[in-house]
């Protein structure tokens, strides 16, 4: 039986241009390609003539393709096919699954390899112009599922409130009356806070507020998943930004 290789390539946040060229370039030779509902389309036009694709990501209104059959699914194609790509959005290690399904593959005798991709966590704040750490306002940044399998809320928002760390929240969108209200009270009402959903494609939308004021505000702006919740002091650096209403006008002069 011929055996393939399983390539896990991180897909990046949004954006199609922000794959890795490393990624790109797996893509380009790709015999089959397994993508997640997170993957930008486009993407897939990179792929060669003739390749096999298969979306295993969560139909509308429906649930999740089950993990179990996506692990199936590497196997039987990398048993078929030389090149299988497994294309995950943002990075395909952070709360993405990708190791459970590597393992499942190398179990299989099959080679895999993984190639990092850009992830929201980074990319929702950074393209919003919220810089995750900052000189002198905080020493470390979480990144935090806000929701658990079992559908609760994650117990290390409370823990990591109680810290100075910016705060980067995903899967939190349906928790975030209950994560505000710990920020509200572990913090204080006016800690900044952001909701930036489907960061970097043409879609983005960004609401700031605080503690006491972003859920109604999200509410408002109807902001739905996927979503990036960002708590912490760096938030308030974005609207410094957008205050600079004034350019300055005078000409630096380097020899001074
Ligand atoms: N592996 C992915 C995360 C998968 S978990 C990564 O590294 O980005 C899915 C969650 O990621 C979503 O619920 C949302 O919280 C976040 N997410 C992914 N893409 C996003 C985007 N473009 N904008 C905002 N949040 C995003």
């Amino acid at each position: 039986m011929q055996k393939g290789k399983v390539t896990f390539v991180g897909a990046g946040p949004g954006d199609p241009e922000l794959i890795t060229v490393k990624g790109l370039k797996a893509l380009e030779k790709a015999d089959v390609i397994l993508y997640d509902a997170l993957v930008s389309e486009i993407l897939l036009s990179y792929a060669p003539r003739g390749c096999k694709f298969i979306y295993v990501g969560k139909r509308k209104g429906k649930k999740e393709f089950p993990q179990d059959e996506i692990n199936k699914l590497l196997v039987f194609y990398a048993h078929r096919y030389a090149n299988v790509l497994r294309l995950k959005g943002g990075d395909p290690y952070v709360f993405g699954r990708g190791h459970e399904e590597l393992v499942f593959t190398t179990r299989y005798g099959i080679s895999a390899e993984v190639i990092p991709g850009v992830s929201s966590a980074i990319a929702a704040p950074s393209s919003a112009a919220i810089p995750l750490t900052k000189r002198g306002v905080n020493e470390s940044f979480w990144v935090i599922t806000g929701t658990l399998s079992s559908g609760e809320m994650s117990k290390d928002i409370p823990y990591a409130a109680q810290s100075s760390a910016t705060l980067v929240i995903l899967m939190g969108l349906s928790h975030l009356k209950r994560i505000s209200s710990i920020v509200y009270d572990l913090r204080s009402a006016a800690e900044p806070m952001a909701v930036i959903e489907a960061a970097t494609s043409a879609n983005e939308k960004i609401v700031t507020g605080t503690a006491s004021t972003i859920y109604s505000a999200a509410n408002d702006a109807g902001i739905s998943s996927p979503a990036v919740i960002v708590i912490g002091k760096v938030v308030a650096e974005r609207e410094t930004l957008l205050d600079m209403t004034r350019p300055c006008y005078n000409e630096i002069n380097l020899n001074q």
